[in-house]
């Protein structure tokens, strides 16, 4: 009798491990304090991103950044059995600002005293859809209440002007005779290529629909910030379910493009405030250390080298005291230029103090960063600020620095360069400091010996 019983309850054990294992579902049993019994493998792959270490022995730990309060949520769970929560959204990787998160729907039930179970989905698409969704819904409420400044044009389904309607006159500048010539005319000259068109009417067939915003063209070559939606018309996805049947002359897109030149202004004034330096136009403080982060982990991806220097106007204070602080502030102007003349468009200008500046240069080694900074040095020397009718001669000290790996992290290379910028100032001002060792043989951290960049 008792081995019958074992045998079903096996063979009920064994139906269950198979289902366990083919659930489209993650399923986690854990005891009371997150203890991990059981977990099948698709939970295995969506909980991977949250161990520290590639283990997983406990659920609330390896939630914790994402869902603190669970085991407090689960532990005051007074009734002996049921649904702790259900479908909560968990957010992983919520700064992957370019691919959005990786988002969780988490569902506990109690089994017992002392058996939970966690229920989790990856519910990113469908996230990711209903966010676009808002803002699709935004965006066309937006031009019901501003109807006079969209253009509205179809596609033939190579991307190609189908029709148009007045308003694109308006708003581009076009005449009909672009019909037959690919959307790409609104775009300048290299803001989109071939493959990135026909990828966004893909993406239009997929989702239903394609919004960027960017910079687009007028006919007569002026630029506006412009954003377009394109979406597939609705008679090609009743009647033609296969794209490839329509012929080439049928519209088989509608493309909205719509003016937001203002709408850009108020967040680009909005940007500026926060990451632009009021004076010199340079990165502030702000935007130096978040550039900073971002560069560092670039770095770590493909190990390249990074440079900083940091620079120092010297006796600042006899400038002010003898012009005026409005001409120290010209000459700060004048200094921010200079830095921008010599550095590349890639590199980061910042100023991070009253008369302090750094640049962040990525990709940039040791020989050459000595060859710039000695090449500002220069630069400031040779050629003085002017403030109403003054000539103002003034000099900077440059302190260099450069990540190896001896540096722990960027704390770390902004006192090296900081205390070469010392070094710097002790020596008698007006030229360049790298305290790296190898920079030893450089005579650029002399005054006057200058490296073309
Ligand atoms: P050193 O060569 O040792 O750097 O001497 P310094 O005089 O440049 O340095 P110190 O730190 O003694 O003085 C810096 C001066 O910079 C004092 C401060 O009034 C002035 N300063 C700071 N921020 C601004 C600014 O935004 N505009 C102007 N005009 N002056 C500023
Ligand atoms: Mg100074
Ligand atoms: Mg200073």
């Amino acid at each position: 009798m008792s081995s019958v019983i074992n045998s079903t309850e096996s063979e009920e054990y064994e139906a269950l491990l198979q289902f366990l294992y083919m659930a489209p579902v993650g399923l986690v049993q854990i005891s009371s304090d997150g203890t991990i019994i059981m977990l099948n493998p698709l939970s295995a792959q969506l909980l991977m991103p949250l161990s520290q270490d590639g283990e997983l022995t406990n659920l609330f730990d390896a939630l914790a950044p994402v869902a603190p309060d669970l085991q407090l949520q689960c532990s005051q769970f007074a009734a002996s059995y049921g649904q702790i929560c259900d479908a909560t959204r968990l957010y992983l990787h919520a700064d992957d600002a370019a691919n959005g998160p990786q988002v969780l729907s988490l569902s506990m039930l109690k089994l017992d005293e002392e058996r939970l179970m966690a229920v989790l989905n990856d519910i990113t698409l469908q996230d990711r859809r209903e966010r676009q969704l808002r803002k699709t819904d935004a965006w066309l409420n937006a031009i019901m209440t501003n109807i006079a400044d969209y253009a509205l044009v179809s596609l033939d389904k190579q991307g190609r002007i189908e029709s148009w309607n007045e308003s694109i006159a308006r708003v581009t500048g076009h005449a009909p005779g672009v019909k037959g010539q690919p959307y790409a005319i609104f775009y300048p000259a290299g803001a989109t290529t071939q493959e990135q068109q026909m990828e966004r009417l893909r993406e239009a067939d997929e989702n239903g629909w394609t919004l960027h915003e960017g910079a687009r063209l007028r006919a007569d070559g002026h630029e506006f910030w412009g954003s377009s939606m394109i979406s597939p018309l609705p008679a090609r996805i009743e009647e033609n379910a296969e794209p490839c049947e329509l012929s080439d002359e049928e519209p088989a897109y509608c493309m909205i493009i719509r003016d937001i030149s203002d709408k850009r202004d108020v967040s680009e004034n909005l940007r500026k405030a926060a990451y632009c330096d009021h004076l010199t136009g340079l990165s502030n403080r702000r935007a130096f250390f978040e550039a900073a982060d971002l560069e560092l982990l670039r770095r770590n991806n493909a190990l390249r080298p990074l440079s900083l220097i940091m620079l120092d106007a010297d006796h600042f204070k006899a400038i002010n005291d003898q012009y005026g602080h409005p001409a120290g502030d010209a000459v700060l102007c004048h200094l921010a230029a200079t830095m921008k003349s010599v550095c590349r468009q890639i590199d980061i200008l910042a100023r991070i103090g009253g008369e302090e500046f750094a640049v962040i240069l990525p990709s940039v080694n040791l020989a050459d960063v000595m060859a710039v900074a000695e090449r500002l040095r220069k630069q400031v020397q040779l050629i003085p600020a002017m403030y109403e009718q003054h000539v103002i001669a003034y000099t900077i000290s440059i302190g260099v620095a450069v990540m190896d790996d001896s540096v722990s992290g960027f704390d770390a290379l902004m006192k090296r360069a900081d205390q070469a910028l010392y070094a710097a100032k002790r020596a008698g001002r007006n030229r360049v400091v790298c305290l790296d060792a190898e920079a030893a043989h450089f005579p650029a951290q002399q005054t006057g010996v200058g490296h073309e960049w």
